[in-house]
């Protein structure tokens, strides 16, 4: 499935399935971060609550063993728009939040021997042309505007980002702290484990074909799938970047792919003139994202986005390797690194992830209907998921905490258009970014394009 998955220590062998109808306190739909960390603290705070998780595959299946492994404090959408649209207040909450998010993965990994790799070594943003110079200055002097300071976000020289990376071209750097790399399906894997300790019981390889109401007075949930129903006063739906595959969900979410590529472990010459020590994750400033982080091993694990969306949020395994993207992947690798053009790429993947309409990632629980929900990450979802659990928790146990007072708490996103204005909109969304980076990469100036589209997107 992934570089991740070949490298777990143990195999995956598939969870028991759902084979009778049971009764639960909370059914949670998906065993992603998501899922996982809702069953974390509901069981943490309330040992007696009966919580099962219902997953389709195994846990981990999803984005959450097969992502970047940056686990940061990105928000999908940007600090200058949260301040113009919930105020510095509530920026400022989510921030912190986000910030503690990073930590709090750590601490639980930590706490519950999840032996993740584990290492905060922070981001940097290369700027690699005159363009990306200027873009990176005005970020972090807005970020300085906003109240962010030289300890959460920081420009470095030339000199001082080579320091750190050694890539091509490197004329400075967007430096923040707060971000961590991780082994991402060793934090799934070992968060289910960590739930299960606690008394949830997870259900392998049970689709949820359907989510109702039952009873006399509609008084409870059911989700049914092949092998036996859950009654639940409870339903958490956890499936993020496949949610439009529920019925009745085909416009929530859209699943945009992004692909990722890892190398054979990287000679030592290399190892040494790369750097990237720490576990500092690294991108750098075009539009159509990249990410990268160098494993505990020394491979280079390294993505981005560029393939396709599909027609009617078309979800397949063939979907996750496209070989021109990943061909693109190992070819961006070699002009930033070219001392790995001998080195082999031993691993290509990919997964859907997913967004909504305005961008905004949400928590949402409706405390009447017993139904809550928590995704759309946008790609950011490593640390997001955690403090989605978290609040999930807090709002099903009716506790008001700062953190269900966040700006995302309840938000409601548009629904996306019917087809097939979504899938002219969206590839035609990331067309505009790769015209932006080649116009951008040939002029040496700000595409106006990629502004258009950054303002589509919560940037
Ligand atoms: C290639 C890639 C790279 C990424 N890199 C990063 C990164 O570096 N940093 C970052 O912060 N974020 C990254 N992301 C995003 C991040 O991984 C996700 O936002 C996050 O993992 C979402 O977790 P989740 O639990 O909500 O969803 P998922 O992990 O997708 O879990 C959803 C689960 O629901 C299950 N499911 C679906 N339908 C059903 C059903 N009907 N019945 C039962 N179960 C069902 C699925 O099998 C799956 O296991 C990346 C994503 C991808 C794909």
């Amino acid at each position: 499935m992934s570089y991740w998955f070949d490298t777990l220590p143990e195999p995956v062998g598939a969870r028991p399935a759902l084979a009778a109808d049971i009764d639960v306190d909370v059914a949670i739909v998906g065993a992603g971060y998501t899922g996982l960390w809702t069953a974390y603290y509901l069981a943490r705070a309330d040992p007696g609550l009966r919580v099962a998780v219902v997953e389709r595959e195994v846990a981990g299946y999803g984005a959450s063993g097969r992502n970047g492994g940056w686990c940061s404090a990105f928000f999908a959408i940007s600090d200058a728009v949260l301040a113009r649209e919930v105020g510095l207040g509530g920026m400022h909450a989510m921030r912190r939040a986000m910030q503690e998010s990073v930590d709090e993965v750590g601490a639980v990994a930590a706490s519950e021997n999840i032996d993740c790799h584990y290492r905060k070594g922070g981001s940097i943003s290369l700027a690699r042309s005159s363009t990306q110079v200027r873009a990176g200055l005005a970020e972090v002097e807005q970020a300085r505007s906003l109240g962010l300071r030289e300890d959460d976000i920081c420009w470095y020289t030339g000199a001082e980002a080579c320091a750190l990376v050694g890539a091509t071209s490197v004329l400075g750097g967007v430096y923040t702290p707060h971000c961590a790399s991780l082994h991402p399906a060793r934090l799934a894997r070992g968060l289910a484990a960590a739930v299960e300790r606690r008394g949830v019981t997870i259900y392998e390889q049970s689709p949820v074909t359907r989510i109702s109401r039952a009873g006399p007075s509609g008084a409870v949930n059911r989700l049914e799938t092949p092998g036996g129903r859950v009654r639940a006063e409870i339903v958490v739906q956890a499936t993020e970047g496949y949610s439009a595959e529920l019925p009745g969900k085909r416009r929530e979410v859209v699943p945009l792919y992004s692909l990722m590529v890892a190398t054979e472990p990287l000679p030592t010459k290399a190892l040494e003139s790369i750097r990237l020590r720490g576990g500092l994750t690294f991108t750098d400033g075009r539009h159509l994202i990249i990410y990268g982080q160098l494993t505990v091993d020394g491979r280079l694990a390294f993505g981005g986005r560029g393939a396709p969306y599909h027609f009617a949020s078309g979800i397949e395994t063939s979907f996750e390797l496209v070989p021109k993207v990943h061909d693109g992947l190992r070819a961006t690798l070699v002009e930033l690194f070219p001392e790995i053009e001998r080195v082999e790429i031993t691993h290509r993947w990919g997964g859907p992830l997913g967004v909504h309409r305005d961008w905004y990632p949400s928590v949402n629980y409706d405390r009447a209907g017993g139904r809550a929900s928590a995704g759309a990450y946008a790609g950011d979802g490593v640390s997001t998921t955690n403090l989605a659990g978290r609040t999930l928790a807090d709002l099903i146990a009716g506790r008001d905490t700062p953190e269900t007072h966040l700006c995302w708490v309840g938000h409601r996103s548009p629904a996306w258009e019917p087809e097939p204005l979504r899938w002219i909109g969206v590839n035609t969304g990331l067309a505009a970014m790769r015209l932006a980076d080649r116009s951008e990469s040939r002029s040496g100036r700000p595409s106006r394009l990629a502004a258009v589209v950054d303002r589509l997107t919560g940037h």
